[in-house]
């Protein structure tokens, strides 16, 4: 049988495995900024560098009405936002479900769905004005498209390929503004897309809107991705394009989830290669497989699974698994958010020598009365979460299941950090220490403002502040105090609203 010492090096190893130490980070974040640097330089890069002809930043005076769809992860949403002019606005939406067999079917009939959910939208949810409008009237709606698209215009561009579980037939290199206007033809619905944006570039209009300014727009939610703003001089692959005369600034959209897809960066371990292979898209969004929501449940269930199978003794659950362990993305990233919070408390502090907290000599009887509760509370979460007995899930079992998840979850955020750190250096608001690890900041106090959007960032405990750990070591701490990260709830809708209105302004 297995020692307690041997188990103990199996959960150590674990630990080690999911390790980043400063040096790795500067490392990545070096990396980054090379693919940044020939994703401007060319077309056709994994890290995509995205021209979007967003070329101004709100300022919060804007003023309109707007109809926007979002299509880009988990639902389909449809919203109506008012634009007040004075950093506010008002939004009604609806959330539509799209199907699996929507994502993975036809792109018309997909096209088809966005178009009867925007009619269903404005017979019953849309403010009157639209229901009296003249029928010559055309509604303006702007496009909130959150995959790799390459934008030729505001008004269009060709879809480049599906991520995050969609892979909708005949899309993938034609006009994303196209097909859905052919579905509001076909239906005729007075309805004309004037704008399309990513998510990303959603989130930094509408902090820009909200705030009066906005350097980076950022989600992670199911998939991660930002979107900067850049001098056009530095998008160098813009060529003779009358966008390039013209000068100033504009955003990029990085399709940053694309980093290291050549695979020679990032620490993989065997749960992430696991993981890769059964997705629908191996060696592709290698970044945004250690980052984002839709998978980070996933890289748990693989060690949760691989410490349940260990041989010659099971290493957590008493080699009991459930269905919802033994399901293909059953374990959903929540859970993982779950578990953290009802440990609520600070977080183990991490060592160079990093190793996974003792189990050897974890004695039930002996715990502290404070550590005892947490750790019941993880185990009525274990148990009902993942479908056990109560009797199946011991609390060193509930202690193994929170120190997968914070492993887990805490490599995502400081890799977070990399790609945050990664826009501040490469546009000149920070700087890599010297040699002797000493940091000269641009002399400022002015805030650098960042607007961010999904359920990780918004709910997973301590992600910010992990991400802000990751910054202070890449960045140092005089940055990273400026850094001034918000949500930009809602930024789909308001910043396809604020496109759609660049789009009327550009005639
Ligand atoms: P989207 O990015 O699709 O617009 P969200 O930002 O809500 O939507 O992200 C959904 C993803 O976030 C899912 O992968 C889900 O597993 C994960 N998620 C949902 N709730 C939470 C939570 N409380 N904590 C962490 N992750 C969550």
């Amino acid at each position: 049988a297995l020692s307690y010492d041997e188990a103990q090096k199996v959960y150590d190893d674990i630990d080690r495995s999911f390790h980043l130490t400063p040096e790795r980070l500067f490392e990545l974040t070096k990396s980054f900024l090379h693919e940044f640097s020939i994703g401007l330089r060319e077309y056709g890069h994994p890290m995509a560098m995205i021209p979007t002809f967003v070329t101004g930043v709100p300022n919060g005076s804007e003023t309109g009405t707007f109809l926007a769809l979002d299509l880009g992860g988990t639902n389909l949403r449809v919203c109506e936002v008012v634009l007040n002019g004075d950093k506010t606005f008002s939004l009604r939406q609806q959330k539509y479900k799209v199907s699996e067999s929507l994502k993975t079917g036809e792109a018309e009939a997909l096209f088809d769905y966005l178009a009867d959910s925007v009619d269903a939208f404005l017979t019953t949810h849309a403010a009157s004005a639209y229901t009296t409008k003249e029928e010559e009237d055309v509604v303006h709606l702007g496009l909130t498209f959150s995959f790799p698209v390459e934008q030729t215009a505001l008004n269009s561009g060709k879809i480049l390929t599906w991520t995050k579980g969609f892979s909708a037939k005949n899309a993938v290199g034609r006009d994303v503004v196209q097909l859905l206007q052919e579905a509001f033809d076909r239906k005729h619905m007075h309805v004309k897309c004037i704008a399309l944006v990513n998510d990303t570039v959603g989130a930094l209009l509408c902090r820009a809107y909200t705030a009066g300014g906005c350097l980076l727009g950022a989600i992670f939610g199911t998939g991660t991705n930002g979107a900067y703003v850049e001098e056009v001089a530095k998008i160098t692959k813009l060529g003779n394009h009358p966008a390039a005369a013209k000068g100033g600034y504009m955003i990029v959209n990085t399709e940053w989830g694309a980093f290291n897809n050549s695979r020679s960066h990032l620490p993989s371990t065997p749960f992430d290669n696991t993981l890769d292979r059964l997705s629908i898209n191996p060696n592709f969004q290698a970044f945004e497989k250690f980052v984002s929501g839709m998978y980070l449940g996933e890289i748990t269930r693989n060690i949760l699974t691989a410490l349940v199978d260990a041989a010659p003794k099971p290493l957590v659950f008493g080699g009991k698994s459930t269905s919802v362990l033994n399901t293909h993305y059953g374990l959903d990233t929540s859970v993982m958010s779950e578990v953290e919070d009802a440990w609520e408390g600070p977080h183990r502090s991490y060592s160079a020598e990093q190793t996974a907290p003792d189990f050897s000599t974890f004695d039930e009887e002996k715990l502290p009365p404070n550590i005892r509760t947490k750790l019941e509370r993880i185990r009525a979460v274990t148990v009902k979460q993942l479908g056990f007995q109560d009797s199946d899930v011991t609390l060193k079992d509930a202690a193994i299941v929170r120190w997968v998840c914070s492993l887990v979850a805490r490599r995502a955020a400081l890799l977070s950090g990399v790609a945050v750190a990664t826009v501040l250096i490469q546009t000149g608001y920070a700087s890599f220490p010297d040699q002797d690890g000493v940091f000269s900041p641009r002399a400022s106090t002015e805030p650098i403002l960042i607007g961010v959007d999904g359920s990780l960032i918004e709910h997973y405990p301590n992600f910010q502040r992990t991400l802000r750990e990751s910054l202070r070591c890449l960045v140092g701490e005089e940055v990273e105090k400026r850094v001034d990260i918000g949500m930009a709830k809602d930024g789909s809708g308001v910043g396809a609203a604020l496109s759609a209105l660049q789009s009327l302004k550009q005639g």
